[in-house]
């Protein structure tokens, strides 16, 4: 029978706890690091979405810029006062950024190119102007088609030169047929000029401090303009840029990426399910090891409650029967008359020993044992001890081995305490010797300290119970242990002891080869 474990119970309320308490966080936490993984998904759809909105206000913006000037341009052309060139180049004066106008007819034919006053003209780009023109007639019947439709579209032509810089980009658009104005309007200028004059202050202003916007050409990592400078590395969304067909509008986010602090929520949101996992779990073994050692403790009561009255029950019994017999005087021997006078002795010296241990613990629980000290012989309160206890020792069949220093040993001690606590030491190598009945008292000095020990060569203690031996109620679950009563307060009244001394034990043990229990104690010189 196992005393003091309740396996049964321990298991019953360790399968609750796994299932009403850590499986349900199991689940919820593996629930919530799933969670991560959508909710990053929404994170990165809205991010999209916001440079979306930020490229596509820029391409808006553009937009906007050269609808205005086709209109402006429109309108200069249409006053009844001037020609349509000359509508044309009053445009180009308070137009920077347009290089020049070009004016056509619905066949593409009669190209003229209008430059602004003083500026030569530039025969190359013109004559590709009138080719390309030519090429994309069907454009210009779409541009057309547009117009009918009350519909202003601006259609942009990229027209090369011989060399890049004479690249330029054309936005035409149509004009009503029954108008004074041409059929085709269109606005020449360098692409990479309108991207800095037009656009840089705008791609700052929409960047903020957060992201980086800037205007590439295609396939090209260097950009034209930035908000910030820029590196095609950083770059997180690109879109065309509508009216330039060959450049593109990139965004990035500044300083951290978006995976950056994706990241950085998924390390924070993953650590804090851990610590609180962790927290849990913690508090769950606490209260599994709280409510284990309840439950051993009411266990361990109970046993003790039967084990001392056994205890009590046992000598009451053997002077009961001692004392009537010799009540009866039928006794004549006189030796077996001593010999029943000396078991009624040692058996009231037992119970003694008992009732004083319970009532030492009981004031020690209360927290009310109150312990004198001061400087005693040591060697004294040993020789006490042993000449109080050497009938009961010799009865038990010992002949102790006493090995004292010959020094005055003094420490500062509550002499009936300490005898207490060796008396308890004495009886436990009596009770838990086996046929090898040997038991050895050695006291000894060391600079600091003042040591007695008592050895036996009984049946020891497996090093697992070294500790919880100390704990009041505790008795070692196994064999021999069952067939010798005990209260299990003993070694917890003697560790009382020993720390209201500001000292210590230690034990030595080995099962079936013997236990040594020595209190040490530090030392004063008297
Ligand atoms: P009790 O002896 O009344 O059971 P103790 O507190 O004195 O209580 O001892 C606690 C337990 O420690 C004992 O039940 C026994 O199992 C073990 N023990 C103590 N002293 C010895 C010893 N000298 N040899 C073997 N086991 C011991």
């Amino acid at each position: 029978m196992n005393t003091l474990r309740a396996p049964g119970t321990s298991r019953r309320l360790m399968l609750l706890i796994v299932l009403l308490v850590l499986l349900p966080v199991l689940f919820l936490s593996a629930y919530q690091i799933g969670t991560f993984s959508s909710s990053e998904e929404m994170m990165r759809d809205l991010y999209r979405r916001q440079l979306d909105v930020m490229l596509y206000s820029l391409n808006q913006y553009a937009w906007d810029v050269s609808a205005y000037w086709a209109a402006t341009l429109r309108l200069q052309m249409q006053k009844p006062e001037r020609s349509a060139e000359q509508g044309a180049r009053m445009f180009l004066d308070r137009t920077p950024v347009v290089e020049s106008i070009v004016i056509a007819d619905s066949a593409g034919e009669n190209v003229k190119i209008v430059l602004r006053e003083g500026v030569p003209a530039y025969n190359a780009v013109q004559e590709t102007l009138v080719a390309q023109l030519r090429r994309h007639n069907e454009s210009l019947e779409q541009l057309l088609r547009y117009r009918s439709l009350e519909y202003r579209k601006l259609e942009p032509f990229v027209v090369g030169g011989p060399s890049a810089a004479d690249q330029r980009i054309v936005l035409i658009f149509a004009n009503d047929s029954g108008s004074v104005l041409p059929r085709f309007a269109g606005l020449v200028f360098r692409e990479e000029e309108f991207i800095t004059k037009m656009l840089a202050g705008r791609l700052a202003e929409a960047a903020g401090e957060e992201f980086v916007l800037g205007v590439f050409r295609k396939h090209q990592s260097s950009a034209i303009a930035a908000s910030s400078p820029m590196r095609e590395s950083e770059i997180v969304q690109r879109r065309d840029l509508w009216l330039f067909p060959d450049l593109e509008v990139a965004i990035g986010s500044r300083g951290v990426t978006l995976d950056e602090i994706i990241r950085a929520r998924l390390v924070r949101n993953i650590a804090f399910v851990a610590v609180l996992n962790i927290i849990l779990l913690a508090g769950v073994i606490l209260v599994y090891r709280n409510v284990r050692a309840q439950t051993e403790l009411a266990r361990a009561k109970a046993t003790f409650v039967s084990n001392v009255s056994h205890e009590l029950r046992t000598p009451l019994a053997l002077i009961r029967m001692f004392a009537e017999t010799l009540e009866m005087g039928r006794l004549k021997n006189e030796q077996k008359k001593q010999e029943y006078y000396s078991t009624i002795l040692r058996e009231t010296e037992r119970l003694t020993h008992l009732v004083n241990n319970l009532l030492n613990f009981s004031r020690m629980e209360a927290g009310r044992k109150p312990y004198q000290l001061v400087p005693c012989s040591m060697r004294d309160i040993v020789r006490d001890v042993l000449s109080t206890y050497m009938p009961h020792l010799q009865h038990a069949g010992f002949t102790p081995v006493v090995e004292l220093p010959q020094d005055e040993a003094v420490a500062a001690v509550d002499r009936e305490a300490i005898a207490e606590a060796l008396i308890n030491l004495l009886d436990n190598a009596v009770k838990y010797s086996g046929p090898k009945k040997y038991l050895r008292v050695k006291m000894m000095r060391t600079a600091n300290d003042v040591r007695v020990e008592i050895t036996d060569q009984g049946i020891g203690i497996a090093p697992q119970y070294h500790t919880k031996i100390f704990e009041a109620f505790f008795r070692v679950p196994s064999g021999f242990v069952h067939d010798t009563k005990g209260s299990g307060l003993g070694l917890s009244l003697v560790k009382h002891i020993m720390d209201a001394h500001g000292g210590r034990i230690e034990l030595e043990s080995i099962p079936d080869k013997g236990t040594t229990v020595r209190l040490v104690f530090p030392s004063r010189t008297a």
